[in-house]
């Protein structure tokens, strides 16, 4: 086989993955990713990933297959490892199962130093299992602070060994201010020392994430928008100076949206499924939400919807004061979240001061959120910031135009009106403020009155193309660029 018709061996590893265990949207992306990846052609990808036997996929009682195990050793002594493997659609997954990593602990420990351990062994872990397997590795594709240790181990621990020896490292930046501060006694337990480089400050030199960006030959960010804003200190989580060093090294690839799940002419929860030539549909969907919140049923008012976990990332105190400040306008809106207590409340209290046009829902509700994002006009997301952002492209495959905040993946995933009818989806506002974020709204509420006019942004946003395959392609031709 000629060199570059080589299938490429590529370790996905991640802390969570649909359909096992999804928490965030770490959990969709490598639930969908790998295997796009895995269907791209026309070259061959070897894609696999490794996730913890968490006690929560356990519980589950899958039907695995147990391969074998390894030991890790650490300064306190050998833990036995097993592996477990399954297939989905087609994708190897192995699940390792210690006591190191699992122990009955949730996902992720509110606990910063247990944590910390938990994902030090796993990264640790991930290596030995490329050496269980004996498995020529062309790309180790970490992700987050999580894994990000298991590079770092590449450049140093195990550098000499013959196997590693063309294993290219990436690492995708989901989330910047997560970086696994608290790892330091796991990390030292298992012999890996601080890193040298003198660009990091000095609390990252024995800190997942850093050490993950230093081993790094590639760092992708999960919009183009995010690859950009962590050079910047508002952003960069102290690390800019340090990224800036890293630049040509850095990419942004924006995330995917699973097509199937998220489609109105098929989805289940809907009361009427609709495409973007038979908008009119929509309405039903509408009409459904008011009469069951006991809104006005008039298909005249703009119905309103945010659907968000309630965190202080979210931006959701900031629409919450904005929508006070477009109270003389004709409104209504559907708001489902939940998480910060305090946040909950500021949307429940809003709620019962306007009871007749605002509603609040404080739970996890998978189907009403399809009946939102499908029956609602206009989709609220003010986030402080967002690398990517999945829910903006939702609305916009339902026909529900998002006002957003210009930040990372929102601004690369909305185009602006400002009158180009031709390809605008949105409508963008700059600003953290209530008062930005009301002026975003009133323009939309504005050009909603347009019909015409908005239906066409409508069609723009249905006919955007938010695949996975898109994404996948990318990440091909970056494993591509790396190949040694
Ligand atoms: P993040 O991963 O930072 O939470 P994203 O926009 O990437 O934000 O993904 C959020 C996903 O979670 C979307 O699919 C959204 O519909 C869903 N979601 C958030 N809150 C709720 C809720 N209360 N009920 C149902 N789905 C929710």
């Amino acid at each position: 086989m000629p060199e570059k018709d080589k299938r490429i061996n590529v370790l996905f590893a991640a802390a969570e993955a649909e359909p096992f265990i999804k928490v965030g949207g770490l959990g969709d992306v490598a639930g969908a990713l790998p295997i796009a990846i895995q269907k791209s052609g026309p070259q061959s990808v070897d894609i696999r990933l490794v996730m913890p036997f968490h006690a929560a996929i356990k519980e589950k009682q899958l039907p695995i297959n147990r391969l074998g195990s390894f030991a890790i050793n650490s300064g306190l002594g050998t833990s036995e490892c097993s592996i477990y493997t399954i297939t989905n659609d087609g994708l190897t997954v192995y699940f390792l199962d210690s006591e190191a990593i699992n122990h009955e602990s949730p996902v992720y420990h509110a606990n910063p130093v247990q944590d910390g351990r938990k994902y030090a062994f796993f990264s640790v872990a991930c290596v030995e299992l490329v050496k269980f397997l004996n498995w020529e590795v062309d790309i180790f594709h970490a992700n987050d602070w999580h894994t990000a240790v298991a590079l770092y181990a590449l450049a140093t621990n195990y550098k000499d060994e013959q196997l590693f020896h063309k294993t290219a490292k990436i690492i995708s930046v989901h989330n910047m201010p997560f970086n696994g501060y608290g790892a330091q006694p796991a990390l030292t337990e298992l012999g890996i020392v601080p890193s040298n480089d003198s660009y990091l400050p000095e609390w990252a030199r024995l800190t997942p994430l850093p050490l993950g960006l230093v081993s790094a030959d590639k760092i992708i960010a999960v919009s183009e928008g995010y690859a950009k804003e962590i050079l910047t200190p508002e952003f960069g989580c102290g690390l800019d100076e340090f990224l800036k060093t890293r630049s040509e090294r850095i990419i942004g690839i924006v995330n995917g949206i699973d097509t199937h799940i998220w489609d109105p002419v098929t989805d289940p929860y809907l009361v009427q499924n609709y495409n973007q030539d038979n908008l009119g549909a929509k309405a039903k969907n509408k009409a459904a939400l008011q009469k069951s919140f006991d809104l006005d049923i008039n298909p005249n008012i703009p119905l309103l919807t945010l659907i968000s976990r309630m965190d202080n990332q979210k931006g959701i105190d900031i629409a919450l004061r904005g929508l006070n400040r477009v109270i003389g306008q004709d409104w209504q809106a559907i708001i489902l979240g939940t998480g910060n207590p305090q946040i909950e409340k500021m949307a429940s209290d809003l709620a019962q001061i306007y009871p007749e046009r605002i509603k609040t829902v404080t739970k996890f509700d998978p189907a009403l959120s399809h009946q939102l994002y499908a029956g609602a006009d206009i989709f609220l997301m003010p986030s402080r910031y967002e690398p990517c952002g999945i829910s903006q492209m939702i609305s916009m495959r339902y026909g529900t135009i998002p006002v957003a905040r210009a930040t990372g993946g929102l601004e690369d995933t909305i185009t602006h009106y400002r009158g180009n009818t031709e390809e605008a989806t949105g409508f963008l506002f700059k600003h953290k403020y209530p008062s930005a974020f009301a002026n975003g709204l009133l323009r939309a509420l504005n050009t909603y009155k347009n019909k015409p006019v908005w239906a066409r942004l409508q069609q723009n946003g249905m006919n955007r193309d938010f695949s996975w395959q898109r994404s996948a392609e990318a990440y091909v031709e970056v494993y591509k660029s790396l190949l040694k």
